[in-house]
């Protein structure tokens, strides 16, 4: 090839010409967060948590793309996502979340699937069905250890820990409880959720233990037990608030530059004339907004520290208001060759991470993960 090759050579510049957005899914870099999670977990089995349509990423290709990687055992949080799931993988053991709605038993009967029961009622009700069909139906049953959301609290532990009708027409395939501040490391409520955890868990029959979440994966081998659930670090997301993220980043979102402009100093930029420029700047327009998961909340008005997003290697910070399907850049200091029209800007990737995105919107790499939109062009790479 002769003449100039771009300064960023990554595929996008053979996509179709038409896109203005690309969302890259990087599937290698997926099971290399899960090989790195069991790892840590180990011996524990590291299960995959895929909600969500897999935190946004998709199920259809990541759940797949898990259990070829040896995963066995999936969480989702609702009816619709494990039907879903048993379409894709019919082997696999699923637990559901949201755990027994009324009437529901017999849908999770004829899909092969397994509630977390989170109340006294809804093991009373699982055994009653359980016992109706002459079979012990395996379930997990979720106790609350301080977070006093789902779960069985103490007291209904407590209530159903003797009742040796319940236990012995089902299954108890797994007990398991949820961390509340596993993503600051030192937050005392960690441990005196592991030890409510374990008082509770000894009063009930037998079974395998789970706790950990991602977060809680990275609080150490206290925290493992049988099985670990991660979600967000198997996506490339940060667990912990604090220090490096030892996840690698999954989602690559790129957008487009549309128009480049100079702007004389005094002018503003976008809706509402929130930002006023110091000095002439070049402003240029990139072709993704709130509608691809670019939050209006990275709106960035005079004097606001503003998200930097990358051209290749050359930083660029958001200039004024988020719209649906546009922001503004300045790149005044990008050279010319490296912010034309056409050029491919990262919105998410190895610079500019879902979880340092989050922090300028005032939420976190769970939200940027889930909200990333339908309208790029998705693609799927390695896996
Ligand atoms: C979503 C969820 C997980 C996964 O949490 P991450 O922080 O994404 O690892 C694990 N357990 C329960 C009960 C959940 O709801």
């Amino acid at each position: 090839m002769t003449g100039t090759r771009p300064l960023d050579a990554t595929p996008e510049h053979e996509a179709a010409a038409s896109e203005t957005a690309i969302l890259t899914i990087d599937l290698d870099a997926l099971l290399a967060n899960y090989r790195r999670l069991r790892k840590l977990a180990a011996p524990a089995e590291c299960a995959a948590v895929v909600k969500a349509d897999a935190y946004g990423l998709g199920l259809g290709q990541a759940a797949p793309a898990l259990a070829r990687a040896g995963c066995k055992t999936f969480f989702v949080a609702t009816l619709g996502e494990a039907q879903a799931l048993r379409q894709l993988l019919p082997h696999a053991t699923i637990y559901v979340f949201a755990g027994l709605m009324p009437a529901t038993a017999e849908f999770f009967h004829q899909h092969d699937l397994r509630p977390v029961l989170n109340s006294a009622e809804e093991i009373r009700e699982w055994a009653g069905f359980s016992a109706s069909k002459g079979e012990t139906l395996p379930c997990a049953v979720h106790i609350d250890s301080g977070m006093n959301r789902l779960g069985l609290s103490a007291e209904e532990v407590d209530a159903v820990a003797g009742a040796r009708d319940l236990w012995s027409v089902l299954k108890l395939s797994l007990v398991m409880s949820h961390l509340a501040c596993a993503d600051e490391p030192t937050h005392p409520k960690s441990e005196v959720q592991r030890k409510a955890f374990d008082r509770l868990r000894a009063r009930l029959p037998k079974a395998l233990a789970s706790l950990a979440n991602s977060a809680g994966i990275l609080l150490g081998p206290d925290y493992a037990y049988d099985l670990v659930r991660p979600g967000i670090a198997l996506y490339g997301g940060k667990p912990h608030r604090e220090g490096t993220n030892p996840f690698l980043p999954v989602v690559h979102l790129k957008g487009r530059i549309l128009q480049v402009r100079t702007v004389a100093a005094g002018e503003t930029v976008g809706y509402g004339a929130t930002r006023r420029l110091q000095q002439s700047s070049r402003v240029a327009i990139v072709s993704v907004g709130y509608a691809d998961g670019l939050f209006r909340s990275l709106s960035a008005k005079d004097d606001e520290e503003s998200l930097v997003v990358y051209i290749g290697s050359h930083a660029a910070p958001i200039l004024g208001r988020v719209s649906m399907d546009l922001i503004t850049i300045d790149v005044t200091f990008v050279p010319e060759t490296a912010s034309r029209r056409g050029q491919w800007v990262e919105l998410i990737g190895p610079n500019v991470s879902a979880q340092e995105l989050a922090r300028h919107a005032g939420t976190i790499d769970y939200e940027v993960l889930t909200n990333l939109g339908r309208r790029a062009l998705r693609r799927y790479i390695g896996g």
